[in-house]
């Protein structure tokens, strides 16, 4: 009979379980969205510690959202595992570091990075290299790809030019910004979240004896979502493995979304080639979803380019039928939110708890409309992302009274002092009715869970503790868990689910996102980043667009292109498309792909500027025309792209 130590078998499939039961070892979970991968890991951790191959102290688990770590502890907790670690990548090394710098580097002390792009600013004027902020805020994300991919300073122009990437300044200008926020950084004895990774890395790499001691501590690795880990991660990761294999990794390659980052699903699609006596698990079964929603998160991500033989895995729906996935096109983005509330209040009305709901969305900026839409309604939310719940107006001045009071020292039960000292600020006993007053409430409230937190697992936390911890979750943007709908960006959506899920905004230039265009790789990325957001969704699914922006522009948008081959045959915008079609206006959609083609090149040829197409002599000549006009410097009309498939084209 099969039998696991500390959980019950009911609830996991017999390929969970040879991944659970698996003797210690490298063992690799490699199966698509809600298939249980997090749960079999979860199970996998008890297993080993229940049936006493390993110390709960000894077990290290890390995944790559603070949100994700939580859910884990929460998970162990409930399968009465106390004390095994379950943290992101960057507060283990943080928590490592705080341990060991002052045997590695000594007495001096450091500081966590606050306000980086000022850094970068002073970085970029002193090598000349502009000061809008859409640079800085390139320069500071090229600085942390090019940390992340282990690319020193002195390797970069190497290396972008080997990577095709494009600095957002001459790649030798960038090299001297790069090197200008390495020594600024360095003088004022602050490290970024990347050098938390990379002081940790070398500490274990160069000292033998910190290495020694860490890994008679450690000594089972569990990494969660491992399609995203970047070669700084894996390179601390190979750092706390040292000779040993000790290592569970799970991930799906279909869902990695951070390339621009650096990450890739490489170290996951390759683990059975470095450890080639590892166990490897296909999970097929999805327990997360709805048949409806398996299938349209199959369609989503079959239509997906160049798949890596590891990742072609087809879902299998094990839930019960729920309604179909709703399509729903809008004249502008106030109408779309709008519409967006409304369907929410009616599900809450109908008993779906308001933190069972999400809105997602590509960028963070779309979160205002649906802010207020939600608010107009009474229907608290919480935007997910970090920055705003510490730039709330009463969370700052929650946190200066909190400090005020925690200067003079007074004593007492943490939770209850906060509770008291944040009454005056809003936190009734009873939550108010909706709108700002019950955000603001629910943000207090938060204030004084996280209390009861420390409380529950510091003893004898008290006030300046709380504020230490709360200055700390502060600067890594860690905001805690508040009630109501929530609001997030299809990225922080990884690895989450929720009973309903509104993805909205789903148009040409936002999904896939304007700066993909014309990349094959970016385009698959966004796709990527689709089927993630699909399959977030438990019951109910809504996908929607609005054809253009607000009243006042409304320069006509199109759909996303991935919603094709998805919208069924008699909906309403579909017979629209026929329509068009059939009154002679312009072949509306790519042969190749079904998005929507503008503009001549892509109409003549009936492929959308990401397809390749065959190109006729006509054609041809007009292209190279456009080419070479291009090429002095010329215009050319807005809707030529030239894609790597044109230029071959026009080549040969
Ligand atoms: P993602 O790729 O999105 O991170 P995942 O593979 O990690 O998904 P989980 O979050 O572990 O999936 O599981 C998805 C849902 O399915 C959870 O609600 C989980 O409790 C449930 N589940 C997993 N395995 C089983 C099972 N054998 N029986 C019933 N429910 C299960
Ligand atoms: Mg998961």
């Amino acid at each position: 009979a099969l039998a696991i130590a500390g959980s019950d078998v009911a609830g996991l499939d017999p390929e969970q379980l040879t991944a659970i039961q698996a003797p210690r070892g490298p063992v690799c979970v490699l199966a698509g969205a809600g298939t249980g991968k997090t749960r079999t890991i979860v199970h996998r951790i008890s297993h080993l510690i229940h049936s006493g191959h390993v110390a709960a102290g000894q077990v290290l688990a890390v995944t790559f959202t603070a949100r994700a770590a939580g859910e884990m502890r929460t998970r162990l907790r409930a399968l009465g595992i106390h004390g095994a670690q379950a943290r992101t990548f960057h507060a283990a090394a943080l928590r490592q570091l705080r341990y060991f710098w002052p045997r590695v580097v000594g007495g001096q002390q450091w500081d966590l990075l606050e306000g980086k792009l000022r850094l970068v600013s002073q970085a970029a004027h002193k090598a000349g290299a502009g000061s809008e902020t859409e640079v800085l805020r390139d320069l500071a994300a090229e600085i942390e790809w090019a940390k992340a991919s282990l690319v020193t300073p002195d390797d970069y122009v190497a290396e972008a030019t080997r990577l095709r990437r494009q600095p957002p300044v001459p790649a030798e200008q960038f090299v001297s910004v790069y090197q200008l926020y390495e020594s600024i950084k360095t003088r004022a004895s602050q490290l970024d979240f990347d050098d938390l990774l990379l002081h940790t890395a070398a500490a274990l790499e160069e000292h033998p004896l910190v290495a020694d001691e860490f890994r008679d501590r450690y000594r089972c690795f569990v990494v969660d979502e491992y399609q995203d880990v970047t070669p700084l991660q894996q390179r601390v990761l190979d750092a706390w493995l040292g000779e040993r294999d000790d290592l569970t990794v799970v991930g799906d390659a279909n869902q990695t979304i951070y390339s621009f980052t650096g990450a890739s699903a490489r170290p996951l699609l390759g683990f059975a080639r470095r450890f080639p006596h590892a166990t490897i698990v296909r999970l097929e079964r999805d327990y997360r979803s709805t048949p409806q929603v398996v299938s349209l998160a199959n369609r989503v991500i079959g239509a997906a380019r160049d798949r890596p033989a590891g990742s072609r895995l087809n879902l299998v729906g094990q839930r019960r039928p729920g309604p179909e996935p709703a399509f729903a096109e809008h004249e502008d983005e106030a109408a779309e939110a709008a519409a967006v509330a409304r369907r929410i209040s009616e599900l809450l009305d109908a008993g779906t708890p308001a933190s069972e709901i999400a809105v997602l969305y590509r960028v963070n900026a779309q979160s205002e409309s649906y802010e207020q839409a939600l608010s107009e309604l009474d229907i608290p939310y919480l935007v997910r992302g970090g920055e705003r719940f510490f730039n709330r107006v009463e969370v700052r001045q929650a946190m200066a009274a909190l400090r005020t009071a925690g200067a003079r020292k007074p004593t007492g039960d943490l939770p209850m002092l906060v509770r008291e000292l944040l009454t005056p600020l809003g936190l009734t006993e009873e939550p108010p009715s909706g709108g700002a007053v019950r955000e603001r409430w629910e943000s207090l409230l938060a204030l004084v869970e996280l209390a009861e937190e420390l409380a529950a697992t510091v003893e004898g936390a008290d006030l300046a503790q709380y504020v230490v911890e709360l200055d700390m979750r502060a600067r890594a943007q860690h905001p805690p868990t508040v009630e109501g709908v929530t609001l997030a960006s299809l990225h922080a959506a990884k690895g989450l689910e929720w009973d309903a899920v509104f993805l909205v905004g789903l148009v040409e230039g936002t999904v896939p996102i304007l700066h993909a265009e014309g990349n094959d790789a970016a385009i698959e990325e966004e796709r990527r980043l689709l089927y993630v957001g699909v399959t977030r969704a438990r019951q109910f699914l809504s996908l929607s667009w609005a054809i253009a922006r607000s009243e006042s522009n409304r320069r006509p948008r199109r759909r996303s292109r991935f919603l094709y081959g998805l919208i069924p045959e008699d909906h309403p915008t579909s017979r629209l498309t026929r329509a068009r079609q059939q009154a002679g206006v312009a072949p509306a959609q790519c042969r190749s792909c079904g998005s929507q083609l503008v503009g001549a090149v892509a109409t003549k040829l009936g492929r959308c500027s990401s397809c390749p197409a065959d190109i006729d002599e006509e054609l041809l000549g007009r292209l190279k025309d456009w080419r070479a006009k291009r090429a002095r410097g010329l215009k050319v009309p807005a809707y030529v792209v030239f894609t790597d498939a044109t230029l071959t084209a026009i080549a040969e």
